[in-house]
């Protein structure tokens, strides 16, 4: 039976969202609990529970979400003032959402990051 998540029930729209992007290799939709105000999470449509998961196979796909967060950067206007990409990483790292998803985070000064 397929890996099941609450990002890929939105990657299969079986569940709503507010998609931005899709192909045939990842997904992109706004997060229902923006942190700042462009915040999009970026996914690979197959699910990879963690970073530690990931494999060869997967490269194409995660490249592909970099190459996706700098078009969305653009297209939402904040390419030149800079953004934030963020990858969360289990417990410590704060991941909730066992699916490997990229947040994009931008449209004001974020700051330093560890502060
Ligand atoms: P994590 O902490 O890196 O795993 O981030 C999970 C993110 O998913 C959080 O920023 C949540 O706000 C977001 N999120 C959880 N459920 C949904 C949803 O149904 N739609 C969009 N974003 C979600």
């Amino acid at each position: 039976m397929a890996e099941e998540t609450l990002f890929s029930k939105i990657v299969r729209r079986e569940i709503p969202a507010d998609i931005v992007y899709q192909d045939h290799l990842v997904t992109a939709f706004r997060d229902i609990a923006p942190k700042a105000p462009v915040h999009l999470l970026i996914v690979p449509n197959h699910v990879i529970p963690t970073v530690n998961d990931v494999k060869a196979s997967d490269e194409q796909a995660l490249g592909r979400m970099f190459t996706v967060a700098a078009k969305l950067a653009e297209e939402a206007g904040i390419a030149k003032d800079g953004y934030r990409l963020i990858v969360n990483c289990n417990e410590y790292g704060g991941q909730e959402v066992f699916h490997v998803h990229m947040h994009l985070l931008g449209g004001e000064p974020l700051g330093p990051m560890l502060s």
